[in-house]
């Protein structure tokens, strides 16, 4: 997080990171919210290591770069450089495979392990447009979010659900925990 004046005026740089397990649909999150793009066949992500969005709150510039894995989450070796100075997260979990939801205290404890602030936190049940294969039922995430202190949402990249609002509450908590 930084903050710097220009002319009186106030700019926010918040880090915010973007976890959980292998194609729940991370880069499609990221790509829906920042570029209104959705990719059906996506492979892992190649080289793009974040992308910036510029928000305005209380008429204050706030630059939320929202860094997204390149498939490391495979092989369980996402670094602590990517952790490094992140404010805020979104632990990501597919609501069409239960696996991905039971890897979340998983990902909960990396986090924690590696981050020396607070961290603004969202649980995100994505793929909420495939209720007909459901695997994890909305009061499951509620409790699960309720017991770790998380923000929670459901959300589909594909039809747009919720996305712009779960990267939104975040990025106003991580402004209320810093203003
Ligand atoms: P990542 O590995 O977590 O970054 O996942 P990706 O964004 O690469 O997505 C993995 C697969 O899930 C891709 O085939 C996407 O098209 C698909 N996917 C991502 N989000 C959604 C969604 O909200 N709904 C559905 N039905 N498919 C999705
Ligand atoms: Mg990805």
């Amino acid at each position: 997080m930084s903050s710097s004046d220009d002319e009186g005026g106030e700019e926010y740089l918040f880090k915010i990171v973007i976890i959980g397990d292998s194609a729940v649909g991370k880069s499609n999150l990221l790509s829906r919210y920042a570029r209104n793009e959705f990719n059906l066949h996506s492979k892992a992500t190649i080289g793009v290591e974040f992308q910036t969005q510029v928000m305005d709150i209380d008429g204050k510039e706030v630059k939320a770069q929202i860094w997204d894995t390149a498939g490391q989450e495979r092989f369980r070796a996402v670094t602590s450089a990517y952790y490094r100075g992140a404010v805020g997260a979104l632990i990501v979990y597919d609501i069409s495979r239960r696996s991905t939801f039971d890897s979340v205290g998983r990902w909960l404890d990396e986090l924690k392990t590696h981050s020396d602030t607070t961290v603004a936190m969202m649980l995100v049940g994505n793929k909420c447009d495939l209720e007909n294969i459901r695997d994890v039922s909305v009061e499951d995430g509620t409790s699960l979010a309720e017991a770790e202190g998380l923000f929670f949402m459901e959300t589909s990249a594909l039809d747009s659900t919720n996305v712009k609002r779960a990267f939104e509450i975040v990025i106003r908590e991580i402004y209320n925990n810093v203003s």
